[in-house]
């Protein structure tokens, strides 16, 4: 069949498209119905059907498979390496999910894991789904506050987090962060369990906090059986960001999510079982949660978990991954083949890579140098594709498991099956159906399986955040868009191009941030009266967050040593609330920031002037000398 055949099947027959994939898998009870729409724009995905994400991720292979590789652990940092069979891994969730019941983890328990690389952070996942309890990964980076906030939000009966991690031999103390966050937060989890690695000290919490390794050996023989839920169980959240601070929970549902993700294995990425998926994401990420974790083991393959830099002890440590465990997968960002790029081209050549099948970037626009370099480089095809927190699998790709197509550089392909993409006007909400014309890329509902569900706790903000409604009009029923906020064109054969987003996030190095949280973190200093955070074009990174900040005491202004000062300390702030992560490249000072003569910060003409391009309309600013400023302190002199 042709790719636009089994694309216009999957959205056209949905049903039937759906119930096919869904035997992908195992259930234990099968589905009563396939697709759910009737409260639009929330979507059941196999309503009835029991499953279990554990079950299809490490159980089902223990026949064919139990003896090969499923988790292979290598961290630089640490100098370790290890790999767990099938029936290795088996063995380690159960003894982790008899650890997490002792400590009252039930079906639908909320789990918060705050991990560094290591297998046990994979261990704690897999037994979360296998007792029906929600995990909600939050990434290593992040610091204190946005930990707390998590923490409040998800309300978590356990915590799981490790004494610390590691990047570039640095160790990174987690155990005072999260105390610290624990203290900020109001919801107090009952047990915190902790793995201890040995690299830093840890205070203990009387009562609260428990060593993992004890209670491991107590339940070194343990058999927890899986508990089997309904498709549209909750498996996970995953916080991301938003225009507002407040980070939003993306539901992931059972079922689909497992239909989606064994799919994908088998269309877009070509991984079949007994091979080695090399994903360099990080657990805290989406692409982590899908493509470590979930889909490489849900379709019997080996998952590489690598912790460490790229570029350690070398910029060829991926490639002799590669080499050593003949990865037929491998899926990273551009990002880090612009690193990688960076170093002896030399690196490329001296493994043996031929095991390569293809390489899957995603997270940012993928441009076109880099994308010849690694194609030149590699030999294999390299597969942009475009995707969110929020979607769990790729929105756009090119999906050569069903048919064999060419891709284009500088694009993300053409819609994925499953997905009824559109182009519409921000303004008019008009669909464009011509070539090239520039629009919002928005989803028809219902949202494939594997999407999120809702928002956690809000499904108002998940309506209100992400759709809009299209009357029934001129025979056509009632319609739900759902807007992914990123800018997009179609050229004539129906290839997206992605423009950036429409709304506050930005992107840094594949990193998807709020400038609002970055925002309300600078003006917690006390110093600082306001800020405006943008997102700056960069080489390295694709964006950069660069800050704007008006003082309390304008009297500062002129003076230098003051203000590299506070511009330390705002840094740390940064750094202490949010993480490194967010911190801003730059924090410039300003006596007023351009704003709207109705008070709304423009923060797009800060970031063309930032870009050295043309701010645009500027008739409804309400001080032209405020913009002046801020292109008298970017522009190099
Ligand atoms: P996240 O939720 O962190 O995965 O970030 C999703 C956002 O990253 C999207 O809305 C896009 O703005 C951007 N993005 C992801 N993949 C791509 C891609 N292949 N090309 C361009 N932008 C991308």
């Amino acid at each position: 069949m042709s790719y636009a055949d089994f694309h216009k099947r999957s959205v056209e027959q949905r049903e039937d498209f759906w119930a096919e994939q869904a035997q992908l898998i195992e259930w234990h009870k099968p589905f009563e119905q396939v697709c759910d729409y009737s409260r639009a724009p929330f979507v059941r995905w196999f309503p009835g059907g029991e499953t279990n994400l554990c079950h299809n991720a490490v159980d089902r292979h223990l026949k064919d498979r139990a003896d090969q590789n499923a988790l292979i652990w290598v961290s630089t940092e640490v100098d370790q390496e290890r790999a767990y069979s099938f029936r290795e891994l088996h063995a380690e969730v159960q003894r982790m999910a008899a650890v997490l019941q002792a400590q009252g983890v039930k079906k639908g328990d909320r789990v918060l894991l705050y991990m560094p690389m290591i297998p046990e952070a994979v261990f704690a996942m897999l037994a979360c789904v296998r007792l029906g309890a929600i995990h909600s990964v939050v990434f290593g980076g992040f610091a204190s506050h946005s930990l707390a906030s998590r923490i409040d939000d998800a309300a978590p009966v356990v915590v799981v987090s490790a004494d610390a991690g590691s990047r570039g031999g640095k160790v990174i103390p987690y155990k005072p962060l999260l105390d610290e966050a624990l203290r900020l937060a109001s919801h107090k989890p009952a047990k915190v369990l902790l793995v201890d690695r040995g690299l830093a000290p840890m205070e203990r919490t009387e009562g609260r906090d428990v060593d993992y390794a004890s209670l491991r050996e107590q339940f070194i023989d343990a058999e927890v059986p899986v508990t089997w839920v309904d498709a549209t169980h909750p498996s996970y959240t995953l916080y991301t960001s938003g225009t507002t601070g407040k980070p939003k929970g993306v539901q992931r549902d059972t079922g689909g999510y497992t239909v989606a993700l064994a799919a994908s294995l088998k269309h877009i990425f070509q991984g079949d079982p007994g091979e080695t998926f090399l994903c360099t994401s990080d657990i805290g990420w989406v692409v982590g949660h899908s493509y470590i974790v979930y889909g490489p083991l849900i379709g019997g393959m080996a998952t590489v978990l690598y912790e460490g830099l790229p570029t350690v002890p070398d910029a060829g440590i991926w490639w002799s991954l590669v080499e050593k465990y003949k990865a037929t997968v491998m899926f990273s960002a551009p990002t880090a083949i612009r690193v990688l790029k960076k170093h002896d081209p030399a690196l490329l050549k001296k493994y043996d890579l031929s095991s390569l099948k293809a390489l899957f970037l995603a997270g940012e626009p993928l441009d076109e140098p880099t994308a010849r370099w690694i194609s030149d480089g590699l030999g294999c095809p390299i597969i942009d594709n475009y995707w969110q927190t929020e979607t769990g699998w790729p929105i756009l790709s090119i999906a050569n498991g069903v048919e064999k197509q060419p891709s284009k550089f500088g694009s993300p392909g053409v819609p994925t099956y499953g997905y009824d993409v559109k182009l519409i006007d921000q303004q008019t909400g008009e669909e464009l159906d011509g070539p090239d014309q520039k629009g919002v890329v928005v989803v028809q509902g219902p949202l494939p399986p594997g999407c999120l569900q809702t928002v956690w706790g809000d499904d108002d903000r998940f309506v209100k955040t992400y759709w809009q409604k299209v009357p029934a009009l001129d025979g056509q029923p009632e319609r739900w868009l759902y807007s992914t906020f990123d800018w997009g064109i179609r050229d004539k054969d129906g290839y997206y191009f992605i423009l950036g987003r429409t709304d506050d996030v930005i992107n840094v190095a594949g990193h998807r941030l709020g400038t609002r949280e970055i925002e309300e973190s600078i003006c917690s200093h006390a110093a600082v009266a306001e800020v405006a955070v943008v997102g700056v074009a960069d080489q390295l990174k694709g964006q950069v967050a660069m800050a704007f900040a008006v003082l309390r005491d304008a009297s500062a202004l002129g003076d230098e040593a003051r203000l590299a000062q506070i511009e330390g300390e705002i840094m740390k702030t940064v750094d202490a609330q949010l993480g490194a992560v967010a911190r801003p490249a730059r924090v410039r000072f300003v006596s007023v920031l351009p704003k709207t003569r109705s008070g709304k910060l423009l923060r797009r003409a800060i970031q063309a002037v930032c870009e050295q391009r043309d701010p645009g309309d500027l008739t409804t600013m309400e001080d032209p000398a405020a913009l002046k400023q801020i292109s008298d302190l970017v522009t190099v002199k």
